[in-house]
């Protein structure tokens, strides 16, 4: 029988880099993906629904839940934020390796859940770092950053939860870091 796939979990605080770090990482392999996630969040200009999230409303969501339909789910800045549970399993079932891209309350589930995930936190250089890349990426107003801002601190505080801490400085040294991290579970396996 084929071994499952590996779950993995990468999460970090907004702006980190965890975005472009999961782009990076699934370009170069066939066979992992990252789990396209349910949000009641407003679509931002570079979304589409059903590849960059499945865009729910708030009654859709609960129904979701209620119907024990996610992983894990959480409520970050006030908007839901979850991961369907079906589409994950039948990767990791097909040996394929899945990441999930997500906050910090949502991925503490996920370890409890699932303790075979290997969790990798992103951390920033310092909080000024970012600072501007949450300004530079330019997709949320002065508000919307303070409350980001306010929220990785909280995030931060929790990194020592993660079997890996990597630090995203030079974008190509902390994709070497994952893909070292994911050839060595391999080799595990
Ligand atoms: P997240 O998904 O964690 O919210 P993003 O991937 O959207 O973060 O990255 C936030 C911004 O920072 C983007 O504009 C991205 O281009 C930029 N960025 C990501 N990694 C680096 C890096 N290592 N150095 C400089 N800028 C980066
Ligand atoms: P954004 O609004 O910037 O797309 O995402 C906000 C935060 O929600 C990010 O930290 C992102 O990783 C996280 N996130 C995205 N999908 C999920 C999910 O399914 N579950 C949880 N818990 N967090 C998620």
């Amino acid at each position: 029988m084929k071994n499952k796939g590996t779950l993995y979990i990468l999460s970090g605080p907004s702006g980190v880099g965890k975005g472009t770090i999961c782009k990076q990482l699934v370009k170069k392999r066939d066979d992992l993906s990252v789990s396209v996630s349910a949000t009641t969040r407003a679509p931002r200009q570079e979304d589409t629904d059903g590849v960059t999230y499945f865009f729910k409303t708030k009654d859709e969501f609960e129904k979701m839940i209620k119907d024990d339909k996610f992983l894990e789910w959480a409520v970050y800045n006030g908007n839901y934020y979850g991961t369907p549970v079906d589409a994950v399993n039948k990767k990791l079932d097909m040996g394929e390796d899945v990441i999930l891209e997500i906050e910090v309350q949502g991925a503490l589930k996920v370890m409890e859940k699932r303790p075979d995930a290997v969790s990798i936190f992103i951390a920033p250089p310092d909080e000024e770092t970012l600072f501007v890349r949450l300004k530079n990426r330019g997709s949320e107003t002065e508000e919307q950053i303070k409350n980001r801002l306010n929220a990785a601190k909280d995030e931060l505080s929790k990194k020592g939860k993660y079997d890996f801490v990597v630090i995203n400085d030079d974008l190509s040294v902390a994709v070497c870091e994952i893909e070292n991290i994911m050839k060595n579970q391999k080799e595990k396996m």
